[in-house]
Formats: C-alpha cells, sequence, structure tokens
C-alpha cells in the first residue's frame, strides 16, 4: 500500500539510531569472553615487550666494537628467560630468540651471518645499529589503550589482553533474543512432511547466526498464520527478550498477520527497504522489547540478518558498528537485469572474479551455502563481465 520504500542505506541508519545500547555489564575471565562485547576500555600496565629483547639465535654487540675480520671474544650465553649482565666491552653475548638484550649492546647478528670458533665469533658482515631487536613498547606502551570500550572480542583481542597481563575483562551481558517462526505451511525437521508443508530452515539459519553473535536465543516455536496466535507469541517473546526476532508474515497478503499484531502491542517503525532479496522488514517495540520481522523466504531472511538485523543487534550489545568489508573485484558474469531495487547476489570468488549462483531466486538457500560474499549492485545497474563490482564476504556476517 502507501508506505514508501526506504533506501538500504536509509533503513541501516534508522535501525541503528534506535539501537539503545545494554547498560548491564559482568565481569569474566578473559578465557571466557571470546565474542563479548568490551564495556570498559583496556589499558595496558606494562610495556610489551617490557625489555628489548632478541628476534634471533645469534650474537649480540655493540655496532662500534666490530671491524672487518676480527672475531670477538663471548663474554656470556643468554637464553629466552634469563637475566643478562652488561655486555663486556669488545666482546659478544650469544642470544637466543627472545632473549633480553643486555646493556651495552645495540645489534643482533644473526647465526647464521656468524661462524664460531674458539669461543670467538666471526661476523661476516657490518652490523647495523638495532638491527633484530624487539624494543621495549614496540608493541603496546604502559598506559595505552589496547582495546576500546564496544570492542567485539576476538581471539587476537583476547590474545591482546593477556599480552598486558590481564586476566578479567568487563563485557556487557548477554543479549536475550526469542524468535518464532510464522506459517501454517512449516513443518520441523524430524516431523514427517504433511502434503503442503515445508521444513523450518529459518529456525536453524537464524539460531545460529544469533548464537554466533553471542546472543541467547529461546524459540517459541512455529506460529500459525493467525492474527491471535501471533498476538499471543508475540506477547510471550517480548515478556522475556530483549530482542524479539520472527520470520515471515510481514508482507501485505491477508495471511499476513505480524505486522497487524506488532500494532496491536506496540508500534511499527520501519517497512519496506528498496533491495532484493528481502523487501519486507519491520522494526518496532513491543513493551519494553525491540521487535525485528524478517521475510520468510530464507535467502531474505539470511540477508536481512546479515546487513540490518546483525548491526542493530551488535550496537545493542554496546558494540561499535562498522559498514561491513567490501571490496570491488572484476565481474565474472553479465548482468542485463536492472532493477528497481539494490540486489544483494549470492556470489564466489573464483580465480579472482566474482560468478554468481545460477539461481538468484530468494527461496533457494544453497545459494547462501554456496556462496562466500554478496554482489553489491545499485539500483539501475547494469553489469559487463570484467565491470568492477563490490563483493561483500559473507565470513563478516557469520563469526
Ligand atoms: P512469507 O514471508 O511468510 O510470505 O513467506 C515467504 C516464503 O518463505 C514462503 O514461500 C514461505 O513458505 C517461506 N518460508 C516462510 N517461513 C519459512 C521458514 N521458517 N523456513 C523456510 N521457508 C519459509
Ligand atoms: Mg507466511
Amino acid at each position: 500500500m502507501g508506505e514508501p520504500m526506504l533506501s538500504a542505506d536509509e533503513a541501516l541508519a534508522r535501525l541503528l539510531e534506535a539501537a539503545v545500547p545494554l547498560g548491564q555489564t559482568q565481569t569474566l575471565a578473559v578465557d571466557a569472553a571470546l565474542g563479548r562485547v568490551l564495556a570498559t576500555p583496556l589499558v595496558a600496565g606494562v610495556d610489551v615487550p617490557p625489555v628489548d629483547r632478541s628476534a634471533m639465535d645469534g650474537y649480540a654487540l655493540r655496532v662500534a666494537d666490530w671491524s672487518e675480520g676480527q672475531p670477538l671474544p663471548i663474554s656470556q650465553r643468554i637464553t629466552a628467560g634469563a637475566l643478562p649482565g652488561p655486555l663486556v666491552p669488545g666482546t659478544a653475548a650469544r642470544i637466543f630468540t627472545g632473549a633480553p638484550i643486555p646493556e651495552g649492546a645495540d645489534a643482533v647478528v644473526m647465526q647464521e651471518d656468524c661462524e664460531m670458533r674458539a669461543g670467538q665469533v666471526w661476523i661476516r658482515h657490518a652490523p647495523r645499529a638495532g638491527e633484530n631487536l624487539r624494543r621495549r613498547g614496540e608493541d603496546i606502551r604502559q598506559g595505552q589503550v589496547v582495546l576500546e570500550a564496544g570492542q567485539r572480542l576476538t581471539p587476537a583481542h583476547l590474545g591482546v589482553a593477556a599480552s598486558v597481563g590481564t586476566t578479567q575483562l568487563t563485557v556487557y551481558r548477554r543479549l536475550r533474543a526469542a524468535v518464532f517462526f510464522t506459517g501454517n505451511e512449516l513443518a520441523l525437521p524430524g516431523e514427517p512432511l504433511r502434503p503442503g508443508q515445508i521444513y523450518n530452515s529459518n529456525r536453524a539459519t537464524l539460531t545460529a547466526l544469533l548464537q554466533g553473535l553471542g546472543c541467547e536465543v529461546s524459540d517459541l516455536g512455529i506460529v500459525p498464520d493467525d492474527l491471535e496466535a501471533t498476538v499471543g507469541a508475540l506477547t510471550a517473546a517480548a515478556r522475556q527478550a530483549d530482542v524479539v526476532i520472527t520470520s515471515g508474515g510481514v508482507s501485505v497478503g491477508e495471511e499476513d498477520h505480524v505486522k497487524a499484531a506488532v500494532e496491536r502491542l506496540g508500534e511499527i517503525r520501519l517497512w519496506k527497504v528498496a533491495m532484493k532479496p528481502g523487501k519486507p522488514l519491520v522494526h518496532g517495540r513491543v513493551g519494553e522489547a525491540d521487535f525485528l520481522g524478517l521475510p520468510g523466504n530464507p535467502v531474505s531472511a539470511f540477508v536481512v540478518f546479515c546487513l540490518f538485523v546483525r548491526p542493530f543487534l551488535l550496537r545493542r550489545m554496546g558494540g561499535r558498528v562498522r559498514p561491513p568489508l567490501r571490496f570491488l573485484v572484476p565481474a565474472g558474469f553479465a548482468w542485463n537485469k536492472p532493477s528497481n531495487r539494490r540486489e544483494f547476489l549470492r556470489a564466489r570468488l573464483e580465480e579472482g572474479r566474482a560468478v554468481l549462483y545460477p539461481n538468484q531466486s530468494s527461496g533457494v538457500l544453497t545459494s547462501v551455502a554456496w556462496a562466500d560474499g554478496l554482489v553489491d549492485l545499485d539500483i539501475g545497474r547494469t553489469v559487463e563481465p570484467g565491470a568492477p563490482v563490490p563483493f561483500l564476504p559473507l565470513s563478516e556476517f557469520t563469526t
């Protein structure tokens, strides 16, 4: 009917504006914090590395002590974890990777460039000052913010926290998501398919996407295409969750009751987005909960989740939201069907070119399972083979 179509960018901007970050935090061991959102910045209490260290197995020396063809006597042997004495002037120290540089040394020559005989070392080429030294604080300086609030913690972030000696991190509590799936035609895997039924695939996909994002998911199951049943499910879901997410029933057909149910219990904030797949997208509020209604088509639900729901949830979780990674790649296809909606095509990179899954129907979920990215085609765009097209890796969205 009369609702204006929003551009995908506008829809995302509105959604992000409406996403209120969680307040509540908890303290977790670093080991337990993978995927959580950091609530307070982490400030380094130490320099990393804490002292100058050797990057190589070799010999530490003072560059000024070297002259062509002259051996240096070895005055000490320094292993990783050892505490060296100052370097005796005019000598070299045998040193190993990760060992502290002795006071007075200003270079390490790797052992492959040295020759050892009778307690002396010949260094074949002129050493450079600073060679093979890992300087104190070259990674992290004491007092530096190493992890910003709002950072979603990946394995590397946990490693950085550990590298400054941190054992605990303050993170936001998990977001509670309640899901249900509308459609009289839906059957659960494990049940026999009666005539006219299809299996509920959105449950598996959306639950996994939500869990991957670190949400606690409660599933209210399959809800028939009936206004009162939808109102009932929505009421129960909104009572227990921060965010209610549904699939199906958001089109304009007479069997689509989700929008009416949200309007009955709360308010609708958003309706149609000029994109393909996935035109219908509902955002609303029901009681204290946000509501996000995804289209029923499995591909649409997936793409809408990635592009809209995920950033919304991330901000709700207290996270910083960045635009998804995208880069231009040459098209390995031609596209002669300009659309009045922005299109997100399921694609793969093959020999540096984006190739398309042959069936781009929004019902064909195998296209998403096959794809490693989405090609983002602007409204009205046609593509010649070899023309650059924006490619969005799917891995961004699924971790
Ligand atoms: P709807 O958005 O309810 O009009 O559904 C659009 C299409 O997606 C229809 O073909 C539905 O059968 C299908 N569909 C809806 N929900 C699901 C689901 N949970 N799993 C798989 N397909 C679905
Ligand atoms: Mg339906």
